[in-house]
């Protein structure tokens, strides 16, 4: 009997599938593509649900379903989009650029040729904080203690390497590292488990704002010696950031000097030119409404997410450019 209903049901819901699909899909059969993001405290994440919000909303004109899934970062998200798992995902740009080189993370695999730049957006500075009570006041300091590094698969794991290695510091001798994903560490660091974290992201984001909302105080601690691997690096840029955005941090200077970055947005070559085209115009052309979607938008131009992509840009996303004079 129990398994009677059981089957009644399931046969319910599956034609209640049916009739819905029935209703909207069938003219055009969706296109379901997912967005790989970070963290959901981090700006990849709300990044994500803003780009899918421009293109769900001509779901009727484009057929196009997308989808935002939290994921490990730039890392994760190349690889995945490269395997056919993802359709597109938020990169930093120094991962995009290495990705297309086969130089660190790739350097087995060789440059990821099929990897396509679409457009960039934020900037992210790589930063570092630390309990004021862990009594860490420089990088130096980080010697002995217990620190995020980040997880495998992120784009900030190799910042923090660099940003270490730029300061005669190595993870693996000079202090227990730990790989945690970024949305673990603030509350980690609110239990004492950690001193500090590093973490590469666009500002204001939720992390920061857990992290400096606790009772354990938090700071940021500079990071020197930036102008090193700008020589050294043709993707990183000096950047501050500014103390404005977390009011709960210890910090009393207005701005604390780093290294950054940029997010950008990145499909497969695999990946066709109606869906990347529809896109790339949705975003463009209600760019006023795109940029009211996060604060971190706020300096964006539509010249400025030209820049900083070293993949070749993906035909669909050229063709808009083109159409608006923008190439
Ligand atoms: N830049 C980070 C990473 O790739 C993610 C930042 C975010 O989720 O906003 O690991």
């Amino acid at each position: 009997m129990k398994k009677l209903v059981v089957l009644s049901v399931c046969l319910l819901a599956v034609s209640l599938m049916f009739i819905g699909c029935g209703k909207e899909e069938a003219k055009t059969a969706s296109k379901f593509v997912t967005i790989g993001t970070g963290g959901i405290t981090g700006v990849y994440y709300p990044t994500g649900g803003a780009i899918a919000k421009m293109v769900n909303a001509k779901r009727k004109d484009y057929g196009i379903r997308a989808t935002v899934e939290s994921t490990g970062g730039s890392v994760f998200n190349i690889n995945a989009i490269l395997a056919g798992d993802l359709e597109f995902g938020v990169a930093q740009s120094d991962r995009q650029y290495q990705a297309v080189k086969g130089i660190a993370d790739w350097s087995d695999k060789g440059p990821q040729e099929d990897l396509r730049a679409v457009f960039s957006i934020h900037a992210e500075t790589v930063d570092l904080i630390a309990a004021v009570d862990a009594g860490i006041n420089s990088i130096q300091d980080l010697k002995g203690k217990r620190i995020n590094v980040g997880n495998v698969g992120s784009g900030y794991r190799q910042n923090a390497i660099d940003a270490l290695e730029a300061n005669g510091l190595n993870f693996e001798s000079d202090f227990h590292a730990e790989s945690l994903k970024a949305a673990e560490a603030p509350g980690l660091i609110q239990d004492g488990r950690i001193d500090a974290a590093f973490y590469t992201v666009g500002h204001p984001s939720g992390y920061y704002k857990e992290a400096t909302a606790g009772t354990r105080k938090v700071k940021f601690i500079p990071i020197p010696n930036a102008e090193a691997l700008v020589e050294k690096y043709p993707y990183y840029a000096a950047a501050k950031t500014l103390m404005s955005n977390y009011p709960g941090a210890e910090n009393t200077e207005e701005a604390v000097e780093t290294f950054g970055v940029k997010a950008t947005f990145v499909t497969s070559a695999k990946v066709s030119d109606e869906v990347v085209y529809a896109i790339v115009k949705e975003v463009f052309e209600n760019f006023e409404t795109f940029k009211k979607l996060h604060p971190a938008y706020a300096g964006l131009t539509k010249e400025s997410m030209l820049a900083g992509l070293s993949a070749p840009i993906h035909p669909g996303a050229m063709k808009y450019y083109k159409e608006a004079g923008l190439k």
